[in-house]
This record gives structure tokens, sequence and C-alpha cells, in this order.
């Protein structure tokens, strides 16, 4: 189950008279008997020799310089055995390891290493375990449990309080005493992390199958609180949180089915307590129309969840436009009806709406989901008296969606034609269509 990349790695360094083993959740994994997810190498070879032996090799990251070396689509981390934290390790008044790019002995590099089963090393020239912090015991009983003293291992790097609730979820593993006990008292510390870094982890543990476990494990340790704050505040009240829940499980089981997982409907899940709430608050306070209200919510809680954890722009955009569209599933007249349905991005704004429905929030968007799933069934769309606008009553929409067709149907669609994509730049007022719901931005 090894990877061929891996193998060439290992035998490539070996033959160049270095050291090096395969080591961490690769290793882990197999003798726990999961399938990896990656492979990891370890070697005594320095960054700038590693380069030298595969032409592939890219070398990444400042405070801890890794070597990415690729095999097509496979890409190994090759790092340099870390020598021993010392005094004179720059750090911040944390405690937090600064710089860290001096390299030891295979031995010095097991105690760097995070919990007891992830410095496990695989020694390809005789088939054995190396094992100096008495991982495979705790493989064995099933612990997590972090290598030295847990209040300083955390300082030194508080993400491994995110990754104590990651693969311990990942196992099935209960987690050390000793391991758990500061994590409450230590959470704010990940306020120092930049939240670039924090944005990867966020996908690592909230877009995976362990989703749920994983929130409800950074909730217990005070954890979710920092990196989002907004939503935690809001998922006291049970009908948010299961909102919440329902998309995490949602993606985890895209991902058990090998189907595309994306970061903006995660992420446009996990803020969107807080900007369903700040919109509605716009209304009362401003009277707003509600689609302003929520263009506006959408800015001002997007600015302040950023200051903790990253959202690049191309996970942003889209996330905007799933929150927009929410705004539009109200207008049931056919000619826009249609149109929204040809929208680049309805298949994902209708999914988050039916998530929305199932969570409970708001019975009438049980009746609203149900609606739109018909509507992209038949090419009638359903009649919806309330909504139907005057002179529309025959059912016919503005001229330019007059052959019928329901457009991006998505799956459930039968084989209509497909209509005709937005043209970049947007489609704003044509064909007497409103501006009304013009994402922001
Ligand atoms: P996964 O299955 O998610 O890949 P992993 O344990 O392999 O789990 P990686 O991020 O790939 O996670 O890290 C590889 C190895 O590097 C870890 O097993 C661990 O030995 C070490 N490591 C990673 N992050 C840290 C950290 N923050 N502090 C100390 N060691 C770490
Ligand atoms: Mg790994």
């Amino acid at each position: 189950m090894i990877s061929q990349g891996t193998l060439k790695t290992l035998y490539t360094l070996r033959d160049a008279g270095f050291e090096a083993y395969m080591v961490g959740g690769g290793v882990r994994d197999l003798l726990a008997g999961i399938t990896p997810k990656d492979f990891d190498v370890a070697t005594s070879a320095h960054p700038e020799q590693v380069k030298k032996l595969f032409r592939s090799c890219r070398l990444v990251g400042r405070r801890f310089v890794i070597c990415h070396v690729r095999f097509g689509e496979e890409i190994l981390e090759v790092t340099t055995f870390r020598g021993p934290i010392t005094d004179l390790h720059e750090r911040d008044e944390t405690g937090r390891i600064l710089a860290d790019n001096d390299y030891g002995t295979l031995e010095e590099d097991a105690f760097r290493r995070d919990f007891t089963i992830n410095a496990l090393y695989y020694d390809i020239r005789d088939y054995s375990i190396v094992d100096y912090c008495g991982g495979v015991e705790d493989l064995k009983t099933g612990t997590l449990r972090l290598i030295g003293d847990p209040e300083l291992r955390f300082r030194e790097d508080p993400v491994r309080m995110l990754r104590a609730v990651r693969i311990v979820n990942k196992m099935r593993f209960r987690l050390d005493p000793a391991s758990a006990a500061p994590i409450r008292r230590l959470a704010p510390l990940l306020g120092e992390i930049p939240p670039a870094r924090l944005f990867d982890e966020v996908l690592k543990i909230l877009l995976t199958r362990e989703a749920v476990d994983n929130l409800y494990g950074l909730r217990v340790y005070g954890l979710f609180k920092q990196l989002f704050p907004q939503t935690d505040a809001l998922l006291e009240d049970p009908a948010q949180l299961a909102f919440v829940n329902r998309a995490l499980a949602n993606s985890a089981q895209r991902i058990e089915k090998d189907l595309p997982i994306s970061p903006a409907f995660l992420y446009a899940a996990l803020l969107w307590p807080p900007v369903e709430k700040r919109a509605h608050e716009l209304v009362q306070a401003e009277g707003h129309p509600f689609h302003i209200a929520l263009s506006q919510a959408s800015e001002e809680v997007i600015a302040r969840a950023i200051s903790r954890v990253a959202i690049p722009k191309r996970f942003s955009m889209p996330m905007r436009e799933i929150w927009g569209l929410q705004s539009r599933f109200d207008q049931r007249h056919p000619g826009r009806a249609r149109r929204l349905m040809s929208h680049p991005r309805f298949r994902a704004a209708y999914d988050f709406l039916l998530l929305r429905a199932q969570a409970g929030t708001d019975p009438m968007l049980t009746e609203l989901a149900t609606w739109w799933t018909e509507a992209q069934k038949g090419v009638e769309l359903p009649r919806h008296h309330a909504t139907v606008e005057s002179g529309d009553e025959t059912g016919e929409g503005a001229p330019d969606d007059s052959d019928g067709t329901p457009g991006a149907g998505g799956d459930a669609a039968p084989p209509a034609r497909r209509r005709r994509r937005r043209r970049r730049g947007g489609r704003r007022g044509g064909g007497g269509a409103s501006a009304e719901a013009a994402p922001a931005g």
C-alpha cells in the first residue's frame, strides 16, 4: 500500500548515502489498518541535497523548510531531521517557535514530532519500525499522546491542539488525559497563528469524514470559538447547530462517495448563522430590503472572520454568491425563476437552500425548497400564486425565457435544452430582470 513515489524517494535517498524513513500519518495509518491519505519522508539529507536528487523538488516554508517532491499527481513531503529545541530558538512571548531550521539525528527528530503515534519510522533497509517514543504501545491501546510536556508542546505550536482533535477522531482513539488537560486553557493561543495557516487547518478538520465529530471536539475544548467566534456564539441554538452539522455531514458524505467538495460551500455554511442574524438585524434597524441587508451583513461578517481564519478570494467570491442567491429564491415568477436556474452558482445555492430547509430553522423554507426541487424537474414551473405578479398569470416568462425550459437543472433535469450561461460581467436588468440580487463584488 506504500505509494511508488514514496518507495522511489526512499531508495533514491538511500542509494545517495543518506538515511531515509517513511514517517507520520502514513506509517500510523498502515499500522492501524487505515488507508493512508499521504506519505511523509524524513531524511538526513538537507533540503538542498534533496533538491539535487529530485528534479521535481520544490522547497516550501520558511519557519520550517519542507521539500515537496512530485511524482505525477502525488506530492511527497520530505523533511530533514530536526534538531532539539533549545533556548537558542527564537520564540514569541507566548512560547511559540518562530524559526526552526536546525538539523539533527533520527532520534532527535522523533522527539520533535507531535504525538507518539506520529513518530514511528519505517526503515526500508530491514522493514522495521523505529519507535523512540512508545508509539507502537499507544497504537495498541488506542491512545493519542503528545510527546513530552503537553503545555510546552502546545505553546511551541498551538496548531497541535487542532491536530489533537482531528487525529483522535480519525483514529477513533482516546486523547490521553494529560495531553487533553491544558487545551481549554491554551486555546486562545490560536490567536497567534497566521490566518492563512488556519485556513488550511480548518479545511483538514472540517472538510473530512469526521467533520461532525471534529466540530464537537473543537467546541468541547473551546477551540472553535477561537476560529469562528461569530458562529460559535450562535451554536447554542440547536437549530443553528443542526444547520452547521448538516452541512458538515453533507460534505462528509460527498467525500465518502468521492464527489468533489468545495471549501466555498463549507465556509458559506460556517458563516451563515452570523450572516443571517446580522441581515435580519439590519432589516429591523435600518429598514433595508433583505437582499441589501444580506449583502451588507456578508461584508461585515467576512471582514471579522478573516482576521482569524483567512478565506482566499477564489472561495470567498462563490461563497458570497451562494448567500446572495438565497434572497432570490423567493421570486417564483417564472421568468425570474428560469433566469435563476441558469445562474452558474444556482446548483450550489439550491443545495444550500435544501440544507437550510432540512435544518428546520424556518418551516417556510421547506415549502420553498420543495418548489425549487419541482421547478427543476418539469418543463412547467409549479404555480405559486403568492408571488405571481400581474400580467404574468399565464406562466409565460419574459421574452428571452419563452422557450419554457428550466435551465441548469443539475442532476434532476430532464433532457431539456441547456440555457445559455450568464455572460461575463453579469446580465443586469435585461429582459425585465431586476438588479435586486446582483451579488456585491
Ligand atoms: P494526515 O493523515 O492528515 O496526513 P499526518 O500526521 O501525516 O496526518 P501531516 O500534516 O501530514 O499529518 O504531518 C506529517 C507528520 O509531521 C506528522 O505525523 C508529525 O510527525 C509531523 N508533524 C506535523 N505537524 C506537526 C506539528 N505541528 N508539530 C510537530 N510535528 C508535526
Ligand atoms: Mg501526512
